[in-house]
């Protein structure tokens, strides 16, 4: 099957894999969707197949932990997404992170980090790379004037940042972003896109040299499956899967196979997605047991200007506070019966977490403020059931746990 190459996204989503590769279905035996793929190794019938393999002239798998065919149809599929020149696979969000930066960073190397990036992903180049002698510093998402000073010429290879962000949906104006950082040679530019999707961002036709996600959230999309990947250029690409190779954090190809469907209602999920976030956060805001309400669809919102110039839609995770205490708010999340407690995002799930109780819950609430963490922040993670119920749910228990004479 020949792809026309002026494909829209909701097509993409469903034949992507077959973009790049129209022998794809022939390939796996006239099967519709992807077959997978259980194999740890793959035979050669001669040595002079083997050479042939070593020396480029075939398009083939060698041994499991190099490439599986259910996930290079699957990387297909997200390089078709993105609009990129590649994709690779890794067994989590955090696999891909860590892959991508042991294979481009090296001693003496300087990262600059947006500050509220993914928590781990903070940890793992604060604590870990440190070890080894790369340099980072992170800056706020809003100051852009800090960003560009804190690039060292010669020695600052990467600026990764994401949009939007946990738990506030901070929105970086990446035209802003890439514009410094293409100043300076040698810097690349990394987004980790995991909420904006690439139904909301275009990420790399606005300048980024590689798109990260956690499939885990929207790309799967339906809270089953860990994986990760990274999108972009070629050769940089390349670079990294040859490192995933060595680090052996590949996926699972059942795992690839839940991804590559998951992602052919991808379009459909996230633009329901986007309206029912919109919906909700517009509720919450005029609810009279809520104080505030973080989401770039509200005018309210910090970014609401870039995001509108940013995205095609807003997501559909909304944080809030609650009116009340740490007590109240769980009293809220308790009350709720279809929002249900658990981390994550992205799913067709909707999924509610009291963020102090969640990924801060050792801290003390002095420690938590300090973070920028009250008590009372609640995180939502909008899924594709009717909005009406949505809001109701959130509306009854939200005045079972208020004191009911605020509310009234
Ligand atoms: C969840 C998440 C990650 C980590 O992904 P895993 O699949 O859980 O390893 C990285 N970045 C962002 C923005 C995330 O939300």
């Amino acid at each position: 099957m020949h792809l026309p190459p002026d494909s829209k996204l909701d097509t993409l989503a469903v034949h992507g894999r077959s973009a790049s590769d129209p022998l794809a279905r022939k390939k796996a035996h006239d099967a519709v969707p992807t077959p997978i793929v259980c194999s740890a190794t793959y035979t050669f019938g001669s040595t002079a197949e083997l050479r042939d393999h070593f020396e480029g002239r075939a398009d083939r798998e060698e041994y499991g932990r190099y490439g599986n065919p259910t996930v290079r149809s699957a990387e297909r599929a997200i390089a078709a997404l993105e609009g990129a020149e590649d994709a690779a696979l890794f067994a989590s969000g955090m696999a891909a992170i860590t892959t991508l930066l042991f294979a481009v960073l090296k001693a003496g190397d300087h990262v600059v980090l947006t500050r509220d990036v993914y928590r781990r992903t903070r940890q793992f180049v604060t604590a870990t790379l440190s070890k080894f002698g790369v340099e980072s510093t992170l800056v706020d998402p809003g100051d852009l004037a800090a960003l560009e000073s804190s690039i060292i010429p010669g020695r600052t290879r990467l600026v990764f940042t994401e949009l939007p962000t946990n738990p506030y949906l901070r929105v970086v104006d990446l035209d802003a972003v890439s514009a410094i950082v293409r100043r300076t040679r040698g810097v690349k530019l990394v987004v980790d896109a995991t909420f904006a999707t690439p139904v909301n961002l275009r990420a790399l036709e606005r300048g980024a040299h590689l798109v990260v996600h956690s499939c885990t959230k929207y790309l799967a999309g339906h809270n089953d499956v860990l994986a990760g990947a990274i999108a972009g250029d070629e050769n940089l690409v390349s670079l990294v899967r040859d490192v995933r190779g060595v680090l052996g954090s590949v996926l699972d190809p059942h795992a690839a196979f839940l991804v590559e469907r998951g992602m052919k209602t991808l379009a459909l999920r996230v633009r329901t997605q986007n309206e029912s976030g919109a919906r909700v956060a517009a509720f919450l805001s005029s609810h009279p047991a809520v104080q505030s309400v973080f989401h770039p669809s509200l005018a309210s919102h910090p970014d609401h200007e870039v995001a509108k110039r940013l995205l095609r839609g807003f997501g559909g995770v909304v944080s809030f506070r609650v009116r009340g205490d740490l007590e109240t708010t769980s009293r809220f999340i308790d009350h709720c019966r279809l929002a249900t407690i658990a981390p994550s995002l992205g799913g067709t799930e909707t999924l509610i977490e009291q963020v102090a109780l969640m990924s801060y819950y050792g801290l003390s609430t002095e420690d938590r403020l300090a973070l920028g963490i009250p008590e009372d922040l609640v995180r939502l993670s909008v899924g594709i059931e009717d909005v009406e119920d949505i809001i109701a749910d959130l509306d009854r228990a939200l005045r079972a746990a208020v004191v009911c004479a605020e509310v009234a």
